[in-house]
């Protein structure tokens, strides 16, 4: 056994917790997860059901923690599990699986399959069967401090075409500021317009912010590739800015995963609660909007759907409050069928995007959105993740489907009221 193989398998071994266990040994091989799963909806291939993209960790599970499985191997039974199997397997784990947690929600025995996909990542990168993509993304994060490696001098350069472009500043490192604003690296290189939507809205409301130089990425690697080791270091270094700048609450851009990492994962990766709290920016908008303190002018007259990213929505309980924002602008406002929380996902998130090899394969799984689309006619179709945004918009045009994605955050800022 190679020595990698080997710190795999033991990786392995360390994430069988109790859920994994009563996960594996409740499935009932009903395949509903299958049917909740865009990869195999779309393409009917049946190793793309969710609970067989871990059929390597099941059978260690077998072989190490039961009575049959141990006794089986004893006999020459039971096959070990090999380098090239998880070969084999990286695709179905990486490539064909967003984390979006679609399949946990539809499963009669409610078996948490996308909380295996995550353990079984902490194996697979441990035996050095992850994406190239990945991998390097992940060493930026680390390195740089950017998955796209973006660094300070360039979000520098960013703010100041901003400030420029809207006439007013965008704070960096204000201590005492009641909120530290993440961003990710897409939102700085992509959609600098985001920073310009916040600077405006919370001008209007009279909120105090600001950016930290030492820990402005939202992003975490970490989280996406499976080494917990590494999803720490990156949320500490977010935890350690917010306590230099003593800030109240710390507010997570329009990226889906970031959410999840910092809101629901944070305080677990890094052992302890934070002194601060966290949320996302709709949570604050809508905030805001309750209180009377953002107020808007006109109303989109062009049919608006929306897509809710699938750690906002389902996996971070953010609904309503899109909703809510977006009937303040939109006068024709649909849903698409199968929205919310159980909304399909754009096929580009847990580290898809970063992962080149899987291209064609988030293009294909995009049909599904295609479908939601087609049902509702829309003119223009509002997000909330700077990721779903650009893959669905790569999307769309591999479809030939015209219809500009627009930023929930900064189409509120463009129907700010005058003071
Ligand atoms: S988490 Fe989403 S993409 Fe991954 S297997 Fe489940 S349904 Fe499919
Ligand atoms: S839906 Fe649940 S019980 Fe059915 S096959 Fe999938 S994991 Fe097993």
């Amino acid at each position: 056994m190679s020595a990698s193989l080997e710190r795999g398998i033991a990786a392995f071994k360390e994430q069988i917790d109790a859920p994994v266990a009563a996960f594996f040994s409740s499935c009932v091989h009903c395949g509903m997860c299958s049917e909740a799963c865009l990869f195999f909806t779309e393409t009917g291939d049946p190793t793309l059901t969710p609970i067989y993209k871990l059929e390597p960790l099941r059978r260690i599970w077998k072989q190490e923690y039961t009575f049959w499985g141990r006794s089986a191997r004893a006999f020459g039974l039971s096959k070990p599990v090999t380098d090239e199997e998880l070969s084999k397997w990286e695709t179905l784990v990486y490539d064909t699986c967003t984390l979006c947690g679609r399949c946990s929600m539809v499963c009669p025995v409610g078996n948490d399959i996308t909380y295996m996909i995550r353990k079984m990542r902490e194996g697979m990168a441990a035996a050095g069967h992850a994406p190239e993509g990945l991998i390097s993304a992940t060493k930026r994060a680390v390195t740089i401090g950017s998955p796209m490696g973006v660094k300070l001098p360039a979000l520098q350069a960013q703010i100041r075409h901003m400030e420029e472009e809207i006439g007013l500043k965008i704070p960096v490192d204000v201590e005492g500021a009641e909120y530290m604003c993440l961003l990710s690296s897409m939102e700085i290189m992509n959609f600098p317009e985001y920073m310009g939507a916040m600077a405006k809205i919370f001008k209007q409301a009279n909120v105090s912010w600001t950016i930290s130089s030492e820990a402005f990425e939202a992003t975490n690697s970490g989280i996406q590739i499976g080494v917990s080791e590494i999803a720490a270091e990156l949320v500490q270094r977010i935890v350690d800015a917010a306590e230099k700048l003593k800030v109240k609450a710390v507010i997570s851009p329009e990226c889906g995963h970031a959410y999840m990492a910092i809101r629901w994962e944070g305080p677990n990766l890094v052992g302890k609660p934070f002194d601060f709290k966290v949320v996302h920016i709709l949570e604050v908008l809508d905030e805001l909007r309750k209180q009377g303190r953002l107020k808007t002018t006109g109303k989109e007259t062009q049919r608006l759907t929306y897509h809710d990213p699938c750690q906002i929505a389902r996996r971070g309980g953010v609904v309503e409050q899109p909703r809510n924002l977006l009937n303040m602008v939109a006068d024709d406002f649909v849903e698409m069928p199968d929205t919310g929380t159980m909304n399909w996902c754009c096929g580009a998130g847990g580290g898809v995007s970063s992962n080149e090899r899987a291209d064609d394969m988030r293009l294909k799984a995009f049909n599904r959105k295609k479908a939601q689309l087609d049902a509702v006619h829309a003119d223009g179709l509002v997000s909330a993740c700077s990721n779903c945004r650009i893959h669905l918009e790569e999307g769309l045009e591999e479809y030939h489907m015209d219809i500009p994605v627009l930023s929930l955050t900064e189409t509120i800022a463009e129907h700010l009221a005058d003071d």
